[in-house]
This record gives C-alpha cells, sequence and structure tokens, in this order.
C-alpha cells in the first residue's frame, strides 16, 4: 500500500530514526535520510541500509533546527523522488541540568530541535500532501511529552509542546487525506540513552550494566529496553489505511511507563 510514496525520517542515521526509515523502506517507501554533522561512511552505510529494500536513499545534512536547511530538504525530497507523502520528525537532543544551572544555549538548542523543527517541516509539508488528498506526519515525543522527570527541563517542555503540535495539525488537516500522530516511546537504548547511561554509571560508580537496569526499574515496568524497530512497526501501521482515522493521538509505546 505504501510502495512508492516517499518520506523524509530526521535524524535517521542513528537509533530510533535509523528502525523507522528500514520499516518503510521494507514497505516500497523512498526514504530522504538526514543527521547532523554524520560521517561520509556513516551516510552511505545508512543509504546503503535502505537501497537493500529496493527503494530511492537520498541523504540530506540539514540541521532541522534552521527553517532554511528545512526548506532545502524537502525541495530536495520533491526534486529526487516527485512527492512528499510522509513526514517522520525524529530527529531530537537531550541535556539534562537542574532548572537554576540549565545553560540558555542550551534551553534554545533542545526546543528548536525537539518542537520548532516539527513547526517547519510540517508548514512545508501540508501544502504538498494536501495537493494529494493523502499524507502522513508522524511525531517521535517521547514518554516525557505525557509525564515529566527532573532535570529535563527542556526536553519534557519540548515533547509536551510536540504533542500539542500534533493535535493542532490534525485538526487543520483532519478533511484532507492526512493524518498528525505522536509516538511516545520509553527508554529505547540509543546513542542518546547511552550518553545518560554512561554519565549516571560514571557519577554513581557503577557498571553500565546495572546503570541500564537502574533506569529501567525506575520507570519502565517491562524491564526491557523499547526497540527502534518496534517504533518502525508502529510508524508503518499508523501509515496504513487502517489507521486512517486514527489522528491527533499519543501513542505510547513504554512498557508501562506511563500506566503507572
Ligand atoms: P540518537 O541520538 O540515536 O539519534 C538522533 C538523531 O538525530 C541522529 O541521527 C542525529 O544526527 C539527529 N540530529 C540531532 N540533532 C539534529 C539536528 N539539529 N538536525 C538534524 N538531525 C539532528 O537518538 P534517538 O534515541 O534515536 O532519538 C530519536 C528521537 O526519539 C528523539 O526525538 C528522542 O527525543 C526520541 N526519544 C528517544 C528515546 C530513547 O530512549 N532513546 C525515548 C523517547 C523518545
Amino acid at each position: 500500500m505504501l510502495k512508492g510514496k516517499s518520506a523524509i525520517v530526521t535524524g535517521s542515521t542513528s537509533g530510533i530514526g535509523r528502525g523507522i526509515a528500514h520499516a518503510l523502506a521494507k514497505e516500497g517507501v523512498n526514504i530522504m535520510t538526514n543527521g547532523f554533522g554524520d560521517t561520509p561512511e556513516t551516510i552511505s552505510q545508512v543509504k546503503s541500509e535502505i537501497t537493500a529494500f529496493g527503494v530511492k536513499a537520498e541523504y540530506n545534512p540539514a540541521d532541522v533546527s534552521k527553517p532554511e536547511q528545512i526548506d532545502a530538504m524537502v525541495d530536495a525530497t520533491i526534486k529526487s523522488f516527485g512527492s512528499l507523502d510522509i513526514v517522520v520528525n525524529n530527529a531530537g537532543i537531550q541535556f539534562v541540568a537542574p532548572i537554576e544551572e540549565f545553560p540558555l544555549a542550551k534551553w534554545d538548542a533542545v526546543i528548536a530541535t525537539n518542537l520548532s523543527s516539527t513547526f517547519y517541516t510540517a508548514r512545508r509539508a501540508v501544502p504538498l500532501m494536501r495537493s494529494k488528498g493523502w499524507g502522513r506526519i508522524i511525531n517521535i515525543a517521547s514518554a516525557h511529552g505525557l509525564v515529566a522527570s527532573p532535570d529535563k527541563a527542556a526536553y519534557v517542555a519540548a515533547k509536551h509542546g510536540l504533542i500539542g503540535l500534533t493535535k493542532v495539525i490534525a485538526l487543520e488537516t483532519a478533511k484532507d487525506g492526512i493524518t498528525c500522530n505522536a509516538i511516545c516511546p520509553g527508554w529505547v537504548l540509543t546513542p542518546l540513552v547511552q550518553k545518560q547511561l554512561d554519565a549516571s554509571a560514571a557519577k554513581d560508580g557503577t557498571s553500565k550494566d546495572d546503570e541500564a537496569k537502574k533506569f529501567l526499574a525506575e520507570k519502565q515496568p517491562a524491564m526491557q529496553f523499547v526497540t527502534p524497530e518496534e517504533i518502525g512497526g508502529l510508524v508503518v501501521f499508523l501509515c496504513s489505511d487502517s489507521a486512517k482515522l486514527i489522528t491527533g493521538s499519543a501513542y505510547s509505546i513504554d512498557g508501562g511507563w506511563t500506566a503507572e
């Protein structure tokens, strides 16, 4: 059903975005990959993983916090593939500090990368999707879009804001064959979380394995990390015809984190 469609997956050179790109490519979707500061070796590896599914893959280096770079990425996608049918807003960064020590520049960077970026892609994608009467916008929020944790002021604010923005886009496109939903993962063991585990292990003088168990025990009752493949499966479902009336929703995939 998705064969021949085209997607931008931001932050798809690593972690969750890479898993989502694979899942969509497996369904026959051409992928514009994107990431920040990637090496030529990584870019070529990421592209070949996608073309192995028999679809087209391109890479665009847009910094998603910069609207003019998003515009250029959208234009490049249309030029390469002829359409933009699916946008997965996945690129994101984390910074952890108590509020009184939270650097202003980090606040601005987290809000721009994790929240404003979706406004920048949606304002370009919606008219293109509307003209075709079909589109899917999927925003990778977080359990932190629904509940908070200390020391994550900017991230929690951005992810809560992203769920609000998801609802607005859903309402504005509800009659146009377009859906917009958020996915709220719990812990996924990607470089973004590994950095937090490493910092915490160094601070507590514990092993990384013990720290991983501690992270899960604190938040994720299933005591297992969610995988990028599982999130990719949910993205494919949200792109399917069965999900055509699911819009404005926030889907938890968090091993029970937000049920507590
Ligand atoms: P990751 O660090 O493995 O990957 C992040 C990707 O985003 C990379 O490709 C990176 O190059 C890209 N990126 C970062 N800043 C960018 C920018 N300014 N412009 C373009 N690309 C940029 O992280 P991940 O864990 O895969 O996270 C992906 C998304 O999932 C993020 O939005 C994150 O908040 C969210 N998330 C992650 C977890 C988790 O446990 N890992 C949980 C909930 C939500």
